[in-house]
């Protein structure tokens, strides 16, 4: 039942609904009615994400359609179930998009971001309100002071995986680390690595992206787009051409996966972070992980525990966050939206409801 006290207009709102593969349509639409352990939140501002330009393209196999489209949000509380305690309507808060079910093997040892029903269901964003499942809300629902704005808040979701991501790399002081991609996980990978004491070499294929990282503390950039061999081109930029210490693939090509497991010195780190179509085969020098003892992982999604250092880092301003949105839409601008994430065009664009 929806709260009286609510003063919401005819009981709809404005939202972006995907109906199919480039089929995406603002609409207005019934405001979602919230369970005993849900809440419902006005969004204040939302991002763009790889993820949605992929949804975008091909669907998502996790949402049947129509849904509303969109993950990254912050907003305010301005309504809450009868069985939810702690959070008021006001409170100014920001979600994760999944949280883990506690219950299976994996989460019984540790490995959260492996839970076999792991609850990634947080679609939305892309609307004037969205409703929070109890699972989140108990889990991956979490406040931010004022000093943070929505936008910075928004963020959430995409450093808590690169949080994940760092932590797993085993970066050490002074190490040379390798970021092959500079898009906005590629660019948040830097700032977090540069807290842990390391230097960066990032490479990407756009310019403007390169200018950016530099502008954000990278110690040397390398378009791949200009260069012959980016594997040897990073190894020349290292000490006796020995390859990086640790290197991280944030494109997600088989490609670039391999060169990635190249770039990497005797007994160094490759982080295969960003995920390929399932089905996709990449070929491995097999010397490289018996004679050079290379050590290679993935690293997928994030864990409360991600999730909450993130918001830390966002909250202590550890991150230059502001330069990463480089457009701002109002929501019924959705389709100038989809068209900049469609060409490439920016970093993360904001959308205000
Ligand atoms: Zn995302
Ligand atoms: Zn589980």
């Amino acid at each position: 039942m929806r709260n009286k006290n609510l003063n919401f207009k005819n009981n709809t709102m404005k939202a972006a609904v995907f109906y199919a593969p480039h089929l995406v349509k603002l609409e207005e639409i019934n405001i979602p009615d919230i369970g005993p352990d849900e809440v419902l939140v006005k969004v204040k501002a939302a991002l763009t994400c790889g993820t949605d330009r992929k949804t975008y393209l091909r669907g998502h196999h996790l949402f049947n359609p129509p849904f509303v489209f969109g993950h990254e949000f912050a907003g305010d509380i301005v309504e809450v179930g009868s069985k939810v305690k702690k959070i008021k309507p006001g409170m100014r808060v920001v979600a994760a998009n999944s949280a883990p079910c506690n219950s299976c093997f994996y989460c019984k040892n540790g490995e959260h971001s492996l839970c076999d029903s792991l609850f990634i269901q947080l679609s939305g964003a892309f609307a004037e309100y969205i409703k929070i499942p109890g699972i989140i809300v108990s889990q991956n629902l979490l406040l931010f002071p004022e000093i943070v704005s929505y936008k910075e808040a928004a963020f959430l979701e995409p450093l808590s995986c690169v949080v994940h991501g760092v932590e797993e790399s085993k970066i050490n002081l002074g190490d040379t680390v390798v970021i092959n991609g500079a898009g906005p996980i590629g660019l948040m990978f830097l700032q977090v690595v540069k807290l842990k004491g390391a230097r960066v070499i990032i490479t990407d294929m756009l310019e403007e992206r390169l200018k950016l990282a530099i502008k954000l503390g990278a110690y040397k950039v390398i378009n791949v787009s200009k260069v012959q061999n980016p594997v040897e081109e990073v190894k020349k930029l290292t000490e006796d051409k020995r390859g990086a210490d640790v290197a991280i693939e944030a494109v997600g090509l088989p490609e670039v996966w391999e060169q990635t497991i190249s770039m990497v010195r005797k007994g160094g780190m490759v982080n295969l972070f960003g995920g390929c179509k399932r089905g996709t085969k990449v070929s491995i020098d097999a010397s490289l992980i018996h004679y050079s003892q290379i050590n290679i992982k993935g690293v997928f999604h994030h864990t409360p525990g991600h999730v909450k250092r993130a918001l830390n880092l966002i909250c202590n301003k550890a991150i230059d966050i502001d330069s990463l949105i480089t457009d701002e839409f109002p929501l019924s601008e959705i389709s100038n939206v989809i068209e900049l994430m469609l060409a490439h065009k920016g970093i993360k664009i904001a959308v205000i409801p």
